[in-house]
């Protein structure tokens, strides 16, 4: 309840306050920082996904700055020689005005990191993107087959079924790689389970599923109590330490992170950057409520 409650006050503190408590979780507004972050990743061995933030915008005109920008993050990152790769969100293509439209931009810049040999990944937005998005990753799989993978939610009913109906994908040339997360969307108990049990059950299960079929997953997760039943799958499978890997969000459970490195697991971090931080890092303090109070007590403390 009172979680809520400090969840639903988020969106209407002052800026500046939020971004006292948001900048552990952003790599700063502007590319330069955002190459930086990453050479101090790659350089602690971490390899990064990074992200212009950014989503639900409201016309085609954004659309396509923002296709140029992240044509302009892959010379950067690649001049740069960083060990990483890039995602997306659809919605910030325009996904939600003009589905032709967006599927033309992401394919722009998938087709750019295709130069590359690099990887274009569909993060997963709310319940009424989903199909959309596993169209849209359907069709750029076929035209680069090693260069494209999609995020699937664990909370989702439906997760388990769009696993086994994209299995035609798989083949020889093209393996499947998507990343198995939680799913941080407000969804409605019909279509997604809500309990922190259940979804962790469905969690695991997801991931057997792909460690069984051969897909590569990004296991991407802050919850110990995923980390331990991820390495006995890994270990039940005989998986190979080049055929998946943990991913973590940039500034979040470090330590954590570490232990994972130290084992000898490989470790991607998600990099967001960009001037348009405010609702992911709300989202962000929303999952995370002592720094959430630390807000409160600094706003009311004055
Ligand atoms: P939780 O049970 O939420 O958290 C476990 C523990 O992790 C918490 O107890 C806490 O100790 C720690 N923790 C979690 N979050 C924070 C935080 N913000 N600050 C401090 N500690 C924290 N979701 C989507 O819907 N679509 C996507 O495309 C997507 N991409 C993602 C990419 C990556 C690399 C990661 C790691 C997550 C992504 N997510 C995405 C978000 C994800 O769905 C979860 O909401 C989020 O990761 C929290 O779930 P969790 O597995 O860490 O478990």
């Amino acid at each position: 309840m009172f979680n809520k409650m400090i969840a639903a006050t988020l969106p209407y503190m002052p800026k500046k306050l939020v971004w006292l408590f948001s900048k552990r979780y952003i790599a700063g507004e502007t590319i330069d920082d955002a190459v930086k972050a990453s050479l101090d990743l790659n350089a602690k061995g971490i390899k990064v996904t990074v992200d212009l933030l950014g989503e639900f915008i409201e016309d085609l005109n954004q659309a396509t700055e923002n296709k140029d920008a992240y044509l302009e993050i892959i010379e950067a990152f690649e001049k740069n020689k960083i060990d990483g790769n890039y995602s997306v969100k659809p919605t910030f293509f325009g996904l939600l005005i003009d589905p032709e439209v967006c599927y033309e931009n992401i394919r722009t810049v998938v087709a750019k990191a295709a130069e590359y040999n690099n990887f274009v990944r569909i993060d997963m937005e709310d319940s009424p993107c989903v199909d959309k998005e596993i169209d849209m990753f359907r069709k750029l799989k076929a035209e680069f087959p090693q260069n494209v993978g999609l995020v699937v939610q664990a909370y989702l009913k439906r997760t388990l079924d769009d696993l086994t109906n994209m299995m035609d994908m798989q083949n020889g040339v093209s393996k499947l790689n998507y990343r198995l997360c939680k799913g941080i969307y407000v969804e409605s108990e019909e279509i997604a389970y809500k309990k922190y049990e259940e979804i962790n059950e469905h969690y695991i299960k997801d991931l057997e599923f792909m460690l069984k079929n051969g897909i590569y997953p990004g296991i991407a997760t802050h919850d110990k109590n995923l980390i331990q039943p991820s390495y006995d799958l890994i270990e039940k499978y005989n998986v190979p330490k080049d055929k998946y890997e943990f991913q973590m969000l940039y500034g979040v459970t470090p330590e954590l992170r570490q232990s994972i490195l130290d084992k000898g697991h490989k470790m991607r971090v998600y990099v967001p950057f960009g001037k348009d931080w405010f609702g992911y890092s709300t989202r962000r303090l929303k999952e995370n409520p002592k720094m959430a109070m630390l807000i409160i007590k600094a706003l009311f403390s004055r």
